[in-house]
């Protein structure tokens, strides 16, 4: 089976400024030579994008939009195009995050126009699947996910789709300090690789990238990286310090 190179990815939310930005990149870009086996992503606001590409410029620090619209351009007054960031330079973006689904309504059909949308800007689709607190029992949970899964990468071929990466995030442990265990982590991941399996083949599910979310800390890292199934991490409020965040990185 082929090895998938582990990911860890900081999604800063909304919390950093500009002229922090670079400082944070400044203070990990040493250390992260060490770990050329990770593939590290920090994810920034739009506003913050061209300061940290600046910073993160010959170093190994990939760059990623928490957001994007689908549509090429056009009147969408205050929305960001997937050709402005890949004009930009930018790497990743990370689509459909709980918080957007919750706060800003963003729904499967729209999660999977912006993927079809980034990979034809060849930029690299995080697409987050969540799992809400209150959804019935677990036949019910475990039919959501499927299901985002599904019509997430709708109409995605399976050349596209092995680029693209998933990553779990049960709401309950998103910001709560409360991840789940590393087994029922598995479990879930487990059930959206056979989900991409049904979809495409074996060798297309083993490739794809599918990444745990939700509280995530060094002292939870390892066991939930130690899983067959979590190739990475993406994480929230331990990576706003560029200390925990290369500390992440090495137990990587
Ligand atoms: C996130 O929002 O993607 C996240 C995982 O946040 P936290 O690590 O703070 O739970």
């Amino acid at each position: 089976m082929m090895k998938r190179r582990p990911l860890v990815v900081a999604n800063w939310k909304m919390n950093k400024l500009p002229s922090e930005s670079s400082a944070y990149i400044k203070h990990i870009e040493k250390e992260l030579i060490r770990y050329p086996d990770v593939i590290s992503v920090l994810a920034g606001q739009d506003v913050l994008l061209p300061a940290m590409l600046k910073a993160a410029k010959e170093t190994s620090v990939a760059i990623g939009a928490e957001n994007m619209y689908w549509q090429e351009k056009g009147a969408f007054t205050g929305e960001t195009s997937p050709a402005a960031l890949e004009d930009l330079g930018v790497t990743y973006v990370i689509i459909g995050h709980s918080e957007r689904r919750n706060y800003f309504r963003e729904t499967n059909e729209m999660v999977n126009l912006k993927a079809i949308a980034a990979i034809a800007h060849r930029l690299i689709p995080i697409i987050a699947i969540d799992e809400p607190i209150v959804q019935g029992d677990d036949n019910d949970r475990s039919h959501w996910v499927v299901n985002q899964v599904i019509e997430s990468l709708e109409g995605i071929s399976a050349q596209q789709a092995q680029h693209v990466i998933l990553a779990y995030e049960p709401t309950a442990a998103i910001g709560s300090g409360q991840p789940i265990t590393p087994e029922l982590a598995e479990f879930s991941l487990r059930r959206i690789r056979l989900t991409l399996a049904d979809m495409y083949d074996w060798p297309t599910a083993n490739a794809i990238r599918i990444m745990y979310g939700g509280s995530v800390k060094p002292n939870n890292a390892l066991e939930l990286m130690r899983q067959p199934d979590i190739d990475g991490v993406l994480v929230g409020d331990a990576a706003l310090n560029p200390d925990t965040f290369l500390e992440l990185c090495r137990l990587a």
